[in-house]
């Protein structure tokens, strides 16, 4: 069963080899990446109100991969865009490491989006003009920034594009852009990277490759990943499920693999 037993393999391989560079006992663990407490979410008012989000509270860990699943309409996306700032609440808060995105005015917002969380979604949303490596760096280039040159190289090389920075997006395959996006997304450093569905216009293999490159962010780069997916695969790279219903989460999952998701799903009754 390979596609279950690389990504184990590779976070039990990767933990080892983090091991003793992990904190003295007299260190604190790090702040959560970003984190909701008693999220509401509510669209609309009256008779045809939608309680998207019927408080949340998560923490999601530096350093950690996180899937969220659950049925179509259950809130994936709305928490997503709420705890990325992309979305505000009806009630409750959300953090962006020590940041209450509450107390924000919307410019102070933007620049905590733009310098400090990575996007990937199911569209590459890569420009067509621009070259593999232009894309990469073009929210630095608009927030006026320069990236850090080895960085960018450790980046290039984990996504396994060096060979393909001149290209434009339309001389790559899908799997390529969205290493593309995958590559721009972590060029910032970001706090965290929010990725929706970002294997959903992939096919099999190049899916895997996606989710291992996203594995390798947490484990070799130490980036914090939250990924909302339909794929029990894709959820076993992570580092635990979140599984959501009725803007609720209702049930969690540690060191998940695709049989665990699946499993899990059907006792949810998916
Ligand atoms: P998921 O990502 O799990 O499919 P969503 O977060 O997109 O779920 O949606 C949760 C609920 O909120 C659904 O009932 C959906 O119809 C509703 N919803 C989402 N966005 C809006 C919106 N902009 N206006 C009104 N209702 C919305």
């Amino acid at each position: 069963m390979p596609a279950e037993a690389a990504p184990r393999q590779t976070r039990r391989a990767a933990q080892a080899k983090k091991a003793p560079a992990k904190r003295t006992p007299k260190q604190p663990p790090p702040p959560p990446a970003a984190r909701a407490v008693d999220a509401e979410k509510v669209y609309g008012a009256g008779a045809t109100a939608v309680r998207a989000l019927d408080g949340v509270s998560v923490e999601f860990p530096t350093g950690h991969y996180t899937a969220i699943m659950g049925p179509s309409g259950s809130g994936k996306s709305t928490l997503m865009h709420c705890v990325a700032g992309l979305d505000t609440l009806t009630a409750g808060k959300v953090f962006i490491g020590d940041t209450d995105l509450g107390t924000l005015s919307d410019k102070e917002l933007t620049l905590l989006r733009r310098e400090h969380v990575g996007f990937v979604f199911q569209a590459f949303n890569l420009v067509p003009t621009l070259s593999a490596e232009e894309n990469m760096s073009l929210p630095l280039a608009l927030a006026g920034k320069k990236p850090d040159k080895v960085w960018q190289d450790t980046i290039v090389d984990t996504v396994g594009l060096r060979d393909r920075l001149a290209h434009l997006p339309s001389q790559l395959s899908g799997g390529q852009q969205q290493r593309v996006a995958v590559g721009r997304a972590l060029l910032s450093k970001p706090k965290i990277v929010f990725a929706d569905e970002p294997t959903g216009n992939l096919d099999s293999k190049a899916s895997a490759e996606l989710l291992q490159f996203l594995r390798r962010a947490v484990d070799d780069l130490d980036q914090t990943v939250v990924m909302v997916t339909h794929d029990p695969v894709a959820a076993g790279y992570a580092d635990s499920v979140l599984f959501l219903a009725d803007g609720r989460i209702v049930d969690s999952l540690d060191a998940p693999t695709a049989k665990k998701v699946l499993d899990r799903l059907k006792a949810l009754g998916e």
